[in-house]
């Protein structure tokens, strides 16, 4: 059996036009239709366009850890409802469907591995949960994950997607980014690498906290990352498009944002090197 048969809810793009059976993937980029076991083999990257498929946190668990290492941390935490907030639906109806949706009690999984050997703390981020947003048990996970990674002397991954704070828990929400940022600074007294892995799409208190606060920060082809979304630049500008690549991994990394983009497929090697790289004077000390 397969890693993608094993999978608890397995890959879902989240396009509305996709295609009957499950055997077929159409592109929604370029509209090039692939088998999606050839798909599966290439990283869910077309082999057309380069356009990277969204893809779930078993998938990104898989492909940065050393098979058979990672052990899931915290997975019973789970987000509060401490407003009682709903606006066009249940706060909790919406923790409800997330759950459902991706097998997790919160929008990121984290756990110990190793990845080329290096042991790591690895975050993964999942869109599926209330749109990857940042949470107070989101908070939480990252920051006993760091706490785990300093304790053990490993270097930290995470894999970052979302759409920034998460609106229905309001402060509590975003003192998360402060504590996780103090958090990556206990990190980096400590000397060890955080290498940020940036996906599509990284907005909002995201952007603003742990994304962009990588030793190295990485991001796949073509992920929009940006803090404020672009239908809102769109409206405040009262413009009705944005220039082509706009808020885009190669835009940004243009303007210096970011250090490397790495497709999907090489993301393992790439990192492993570098986590070797940066923690050549903890081996040798
Ligand atoms: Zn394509």
């Amino acid at each position: 059996m397969s890693w993608f048969e094993k999978m608890k809810s397995g890959f879902k793009t989240r396009s509305k036009r996709e295609i009957p059976a499950g055997i077929w993937s159409k592109c929604p980029k370029c509209g090039f239709s692939t088998y999606q076991q050839a798909l599966e083999r290439n990283c869910w990257i077309c082999s057309e366009c380069n356009f990277h498929y969204p893809i779930g946190h078993q998938y990104y668990l898989e492909l940065l850890t050393d098979a058979g290492t990672f052990a899931e941390l915290d997975d019973a935490l789970s987000a509060a409802d401490p407003l009682r907030f709903k606006d066009t639906k249940r706060y909790t109806d919406r923790i409800r469907d997330g759950k459902k949706a991706t097998g997790l009690n919160e929008a990121i999984c984290t756990g110990l591995g190793r990845l080329g050997g290096h042991p790591v703390a690895l975050g993964v981020m999942d869109t599926r949960f209330v749109i990857g947003s940042l949470g107070g048990a989101t908070g939480e996970k990252i920051s006993r994950l760091i706490d785990r990674a300093i304790a053990d002397r490993r270097a930290l991954i995470i894999v970052s997607q979302g759409a920034g704070a998460r609106m229905m828990e309001s402060a509590y929400s975003l003192m998360q980014m402060a504590k996780i940022s103090a958090k990556l600074h206990q990190l980096s007294l400590a000397k060890l690498p955080y290498i940020a892995i940036l996906t599509d799409p990284t907005y909002g208190g995201i952007t603003a906290s742990f994304a962009m606060l990588g030793d190295v920060i990485l991001a796949e082809p073509g992920a929009r990352i940006g803090f404020a979304g672009q239908e809102v630049i769109k409206q405040f500008l009262k413009v009705e498009s944005l220039p082509e690549g706009f808020q885009r991994s190669e835009t940004v990394l243009r303007h210096g944002f970011i250090d490397q983009i790495v497709r999907r497929d090489e993301l393992p090697a790439t990192v492993s090197r570098l986590i070797a790289l940066l923690s050549a004077g903890e081996a040798a000390a």
